[in-house]
């Protein structure tokens, strides 16, 4: 594990010094996942006012399983003074949140519809596909629907 540069302290803190290619993405992180063989940075963090750090891998991991990875658990993401719940604190921790996942999100588009192309190709040039393929393609559809949520 390699020690980022980062400013943040509290719960995001403490999940970025765990992980692995950590990179700042607008007022969040974007990072390597470490619940799944992550060969880019699908794991998206942020940090919101209330102090709590949220996380979310665009290839599906469940935030548990993440978290199991990296020897933490879900209260170690809440920071332990009580939670802003006004709705400006609701909003902002909201707005880290979006442009932290926008380039997880964007980045999960890229590999995924090509994986979906390329299905499609072989479908319009009257192939079928193998159990593996259609296996692949569905987790690809199910990505780029996590990934569109974000975005839109
Ligand atoms: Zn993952």
């Amino acid at each position: 594990m390699h020690a980022v540069p980062h400013s943040a302290v509290g719960p995001a803190g403490i999940l970025l010094a765990r992980l692995e290619c950590v990179r700042q993405s607008g007022r969040g992180w974007t990072a390597r996942c470490p619940a799944h063989k992550d060969r880019s940075a699908s794991l998206s963090i942020a940090e919101g006012r209330n102090g709590c750090a949220l996380v979310k891998c665009f290839a599906g991991c469940d935030v548990s399983d993440v978290l199991r990875a990296l020897g933490l658990e879900m209260a170690d993401l809440f920071p332990p003074r009580p939670v802003d719940t006004s709705p400006g604190g609701r909003a902002s921790a909201r707005d880290a949140w979006r442009q932290s996942g926008w380039s997880a999100a964007l980045g999960v588009l890229a590999r995924e519809s090509l994986i979906v192309s390329l299905a499609a190709r072989d479908l319009a040039d009257g192939r079928t596909l193998g159990d593996e393929d259609r296996d692949r393609l569905l987790q690809a559809l199910a990505r780029i629907d996590a990934a569109r949520e974000v975005l839109t």
